[in-house]
């Protein structure tokens, strides 16, 4: 597959202005996604200082570290009872690469921010996703319990040739409407749901356990989840950036279930 890693393309989505032909094989076919932390201030500190205010009643920052034991049982407190305003004083701005399927999905979470490129005022690329050969591809069980089982080799060909046929032959017909003074706004219609887009998100930690406690499967969560696994694909690299800004934070998410305070 001639999928892009995941830092292809610029941050502004372009890849160069010559003119494309898909049918001449400029099509880019991807079966990963994009999120690049681009701005933080977010740290285990932010959580103790706003709890502390409601005892000590006085600018508190104070340093995770002074005492960590402390801090620790103090962050683990807060999330085992729910106490969730002081995991509201952070701020994570990701850039997200994703086809719009998953976009759609992401935008229902409507505690975090986005800005989203627009089909209307720029040319959209023919950047489209395509299933990689790990993703599962056969859906069994009942709604909302879904198991998934690895497809056969014909499947994934089949699944590949279908996708790479319909994005080609769709990116045609709007590649005509554009020439013949067609607005993109109207052209972009007969595009398919797999084209990338990308936004920034930005979330606090508190609506960031939110968005993972629903769209991360993870056996230790007391709710179980079961996303569609691009959306995962996203939350998964949120998540491993969360962890890293905030250890002390995410360790008490993981070890109290996955609940989001
Ligand atoms: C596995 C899975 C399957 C799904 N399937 C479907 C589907 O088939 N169809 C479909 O339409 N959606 C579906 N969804 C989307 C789902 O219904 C939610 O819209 C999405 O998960 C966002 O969750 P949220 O509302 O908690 O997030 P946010 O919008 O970020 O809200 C966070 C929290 O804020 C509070 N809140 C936010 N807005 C309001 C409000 N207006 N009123 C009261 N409280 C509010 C709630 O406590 C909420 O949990 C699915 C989600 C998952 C994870």
């Amino acid at each position: 597959m001639s999928g892009a890693t995941a830092s292809s393309g610029g941050h502004d989505g372009t890849h160069g202005d010559t003119p494309v032909d898909p049918r001449e094989g400029a099509a880019e076919f991807r079966d990963d996604v994009t999120v690049e932390l681009v701005r933080s201030a977010a740290r285990d500190a932010d959580v103790l200082f706003a709890a502390r205010v409601s005892t000590k009643g006085e600018q508190s920052l104070e340093d995770v570290e002074g005492d960590a034991e402390r801090s620790k049982g103090l962050v683990n407190y807060l999330m085992r009872s729910r106490h969730g305003s002081p995991f509201e004083h952070n701020s994570m701005t990701f850039y997200v690469q994703a086809p719009i399927f998953v976009f759609r999905e992401l935008m229902r979470h409507r505690m975090a921010s986005y800005n989203e490129e627009s089909g209307r005022y720029r040319e959209l690329r023919p950047v489209f996703y395509v299933p990689g050969p790990d993703r599962q591809l056969v859906q069994e069980g009942k709604p909302g319990h879904y198991q998934f089982l690895d497809g056969t080799p014909d499947q994934h060909k089949l699944v590949e040739e279908e996708t790479r046929h319909q994005c080609v032959e769709a990116y045609a017909a709007y590649q005509r409407m554009l020439d013949a003074g067609i607005a993109r706004e109207v052209a972009r219609i007969v595009l398919p749901l797999t084209i990338y887009s990308s936004a920034y998100v930005t979330v606090n930690a508190r609506s960031l356990m939110n968005f993972l406690s629903l769209r991360v499967r993870n056996d230790e969560s007391t709710y179980p989840s079961y996303p569609q696994r691009e959306i995962e694909m996203v939350a998964e690299q949120m998540e491993a950036a969360w962890a890293e800004l905030m250890p002390v934070s995410h360790a008490a998410f993981q070890r109290n279930g996955r609940v989001a305070p």
